[in-house]
C-alpha cells in the first residue's frame, strides 16, 4: 500500500533532516515541496527518481490531486515541509482534505527553525530563574492572530520570545514589546536563515536591532528571539541548572549529601 508522509525538512542545512525522513524521501514516488522554502538539492539528492511538484505556485486542491494519483499510481508520496510542519506549516487544511477523501496519512516531525537560530547563537532558550517558558509567535500579516495574542499582550509575560514571519515588521515588533515587560535594553537577536551557508545573526538591544536589521537588508526568512536568557552569556549566568549539581539527586544520580 502506497503512503503518504507530511515530513519536517528541517531549517535549512540538508543533514539536519531526521533519519526517517531522509529515508521516506528516498522511498517515494512523489514529492511536493515548497520551492521557496525547502532546498532543492535535499529533494534532488534524495529522491532523484521522484516526480517532484513544487507547491510554491499550486492550490490547496491541486496539491491533494497530486497526492491522490499518485496514490492511485502506486506511488508513495512524501509532501516536505520546511522545519517542522505543525509551526505555521498550513498542514491542518492539507490533512483535512485527505481526511475527507479517507486518504490516510502520517506526519514526521523535523528541527523548526527556532532551534537552528537558538543553536547559531549558541544560546539555551531555558534558563533558570530567567525564563522557564518560550513563546512561539508571530505578528499579524496576512494571516490574523487572536487579539488576547497580540504581541504586547505576550509582552505582559516577559518570556523567552522566537517570532517568526515578522522580520519586515521589525519596527512594530520592538514597539509592541516595549509596551510590556522588555525595555529598551532588553537583548534581541535576529537570524537570518539558520543552518544555510549563508546565515547571519545579527545581536542587538530592542533599542537598536531594528536599525541593525535594516543596515543589514534583512527582510525575510529569520527570525527575532528576545529575552533576558540572551543576556547570560554576556553577563554569566545568575543561577545554574540543578541537573548537573553535586549537591541534587535525582532518578539517576545520587548527590552529595553534606
Ligand atoms: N515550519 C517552519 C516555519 C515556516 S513559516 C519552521 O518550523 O521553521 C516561515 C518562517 O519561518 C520565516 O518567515 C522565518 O521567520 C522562519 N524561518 C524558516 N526557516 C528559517 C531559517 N532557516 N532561519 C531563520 N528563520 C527561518
Amino acid at each position: 500500500m502506497p503512503k503518504v508522509h507530511f515530513i519536517g525538512a528541517g531549517p535549512g542545512d540538508p543533514e539536519l533532516i531526521t533519519m526517517k525522513g531522509a529515508r521516506l524521501l528516498r522511498e517515494a514516488g512523489v514529492v511536493i515541496y515548497a520551492g521557496s522554502l525547502v532546498d532543492r538539492d535535499l529533494v534532488h539528492s534524495h529522491a532523484p527518481q521522484a516526480q517532484v511538484y513544487d507547491s510554491s505556485s499550486m492550490t490547496l486542491d491541486e496539491t491533494t490531486a497530486a497526492i491522490a494519483e499518485a496514490l492511485l499510481a502506486d506511488k508513495n508520496v512524501v509532501r516536505l515541509h520546511t522545519g517542522d510542519p505543525s509551526i505555521y506549516g498550513a498542514i491542518q487544511e492539507q490533512m483535512a482534505e485527505l481526511d475527507r477523501l479517507g486518504i490516510d496519512y502520517e506526519v514526521v516531525p523535523g528541527v523548526t527553525s527556532a532551534f537552528a537560530a537558538a543553536a547559531a547563537l549558541k544560546q539555551e532558550l531555558t534558563l533558570p530563574e530567567v525564563s522557564q517558558t518560550v513563546i512561539f509567535t508571530r505578528l499579524e500579516g496576512r494571516t490574523p492572530v487572536p487579539e488576547r495574542e497580540a504581541l504586547q499582550e505576550l509582552a505582559q509575560i516577559g518570556a523567552t520570545l522566537v517570532i517568526y514571519l515578522s522580520v519586515s515588521m521589525i519596527d512594530r515588533v520592538v514597539e509592541e514589546l516595549l509596551q510590556g515587560e522588555y525595555t529598551a535594553e532588553t537583548p534581541a537577536a535576529v537570524v537570518y536563515r539558520a543552518s544555510w551557508p549563508d546565515e547571519q545573526v545579527i545581536e542587538g538591544t530592542l533599542a537598536d536591532i531594528g536599525a541593525k536589521v535594516k543596515e543589514a537588508g534583512i527582510g525575510k526568512q529569520a527570525l527575532i528571539l528576545v529575552g533576558n536568557v540572551l543576556r547570560a552569556r554576556k553577563e554569566g549566568l545568575q543561577a545554574k541548572s540543578l541537573l548537573y549539581d553535586k549537591e541534587f539527586s535525582h532518578g539517576c544520580r545520587k548527590g552529595i549529601v553534606t
